[in-house]
């Protein structure tokens, strides 16, 4: 098997079909997963309970939402629970590409893919290893290669249409001695149909924006929102990194597997529409696909029938109608104003709460869950 792309879901999909005992090579053009990280890095409650991520590879829990009407009046949420944790998300590539070479895992860094040639039952990868053309004979193909996936659509696959794209910094958090925030901003102009984000947690400070492209200049709304935070002035904190990219906002996709490979995380669209969360997605959607690709190729051909993206859509209805809403009145000052007030109103305020806080995610229990008996590469019943 080939898997093309070590961001999260790469590296988690390639460790888990070694781990079957598949024969895997995982490639990425960049010379280490964790080179140009694209991500803020925030899990959630239902992954940190899930999977077990490296404590040393996580910032400080953060139990306390902020959010920000257009005119600055703030909602606060608290919880009891520890709800968030920003990843240190070098280290945790890092650690993940140890995890899969120590796995069996074959690593080629510095690779990357330019096409594709069907031959027979194989797939012949056109790549480009430094500036010398190479070729690998694979039997599948993971197509893991992000947002805007290359492999993907060569495999016949769906590709991603609709976007956000987005622009953070990461700065040294100041001594400040406060408890651990994810401060979130309605702001039509910085972000509009999405939201700005000021995550502390004691040792980090992330600040980015993120919007839907048509007539958005990232690097110009996010200068705005800085000033907005008070980060405005030179030197405010030491800048350690600017990270960005598009984000997939269509919701997963219908196609994301075929008898030649299949796609997972940002390739197969497996984002929340509504809160551009993905990282979630990315590990249980991986773990999914390599039990669907080795029951394929260990002969149960009925096994990619549960690969489906319209399986997994039927359980984002409702955030896809938020992101739907989102897109109508984001970008109006007035809407965003009365949304934040209403939210502000006692049975609203559990919907904002549940946003948050909720154990919602992408709809696929963890692997090791007794519910993941159910489903990993057990056909669907037929719908006649
Ligand atoms: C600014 C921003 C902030 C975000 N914040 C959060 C957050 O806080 N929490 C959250 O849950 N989600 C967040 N997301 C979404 C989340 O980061 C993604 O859903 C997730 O990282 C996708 O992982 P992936 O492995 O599918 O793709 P990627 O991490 O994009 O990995 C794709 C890999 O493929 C490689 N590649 C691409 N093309 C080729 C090629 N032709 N040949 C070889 N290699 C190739 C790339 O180098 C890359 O390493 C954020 C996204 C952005 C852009």
């Amino acid at each position: 098997v080939a898997v093309v792309g070590a961001g999260l879901a790469g590296l988690t999909c390639a460790g888990a079909l070694a781990g079957r005992g598949l024969s895997v090579t995982l490639l990425d053009f960049k010379a280490h997963p964790g080179d140009r990280v694209r991500t803020t890095g925030i899990f959630v409650r239902r992954t940190l309970e899930d999977f077990p991520l490296p404590g040393d590879c996580l910032g400080a829990p953060v139990r306390r939402v902020v959010l920000y009407a257009p005119s600055g009046r703030p909602l606060e949420l608290e919880s009891p629970r520890d709800e968030f944790r920003v990843g240190r998300m070098g280290r945790l590539y890092g650690r993940a590409l140890e995890t899969a070479v120590g796995a069996g895992v074959r690593w080629w860094p510095g690779t990357r893919y330019v096409g594709l040639t069907p031959r027979g039952p194989h797939a012949v990868l056109h790549l480009e290893r430094g500036r010398r053309p190479e070729a690998l004979s694979a039997s599948f193909l993971v197509a893991a290669d992000g947002a805007r996936s290359a492999l993907a659509p060569d495999l016949g696959l769906d590709a991603n249409r609709s976007w956000l794209v987005g622009l953070e910094e990461v700065r040294r958090a100041p001594l400040s001695g406060r408890a651990p925030t994810f401060h979130c901003f309605l702001d039509p102009r910085c972000a509009p149909g999405y939201i700005g984000w000021l995550v502390e947690d004691g040792e980090e400070l992330h600040v980015g924006v993120a919007g839907r492209p048509r007539g958005y200049d990232p690097s110009r709304a996010l200068a705005e929102f800085r000033a907005r935070v008070g980060l405005g002035a030179a030197g405010a904190t030491e800048l350690l990194e600017r990270r960005g990219g598009y984000i997939p906002a269509g919701g997963v996709l219908a196609k994301i597997g075929c008898p030649r490979g299949l796609a997972v995380g940002d390739a197969a669209g497996a984002v929340s529409p509504l809160t551009a969360g993905g990282l979630d997605a990315c590990l249980r959607l991986s773990h999914h696909a390599a039990g669907v690709a080795a029951d394929w190729l260990d002969g149960r051909r009925e096994s990619l029938a549960s690969y489906g993206g319209e399986r997994f859509r039927t359980r984002l209805v409702s955030r896809l109608a938020l992101r739907r809403i989102l897109d109508w009145g984001g970008r109006s000052a007035l809407f965003l104003e009365a949304a934040h007030g209403a939210l502000g109103v006692p049975p609203l305020k559990a919907v904002a709460r549940h946003v948050f806080f909720g154990r919602g995610s992408f709809p696929l229990p963890a692997p090791g869950d007794p519910a993941a008996a159910l489903c990993p590469s057990a056909p669907e019943p037929s719908r006649g």
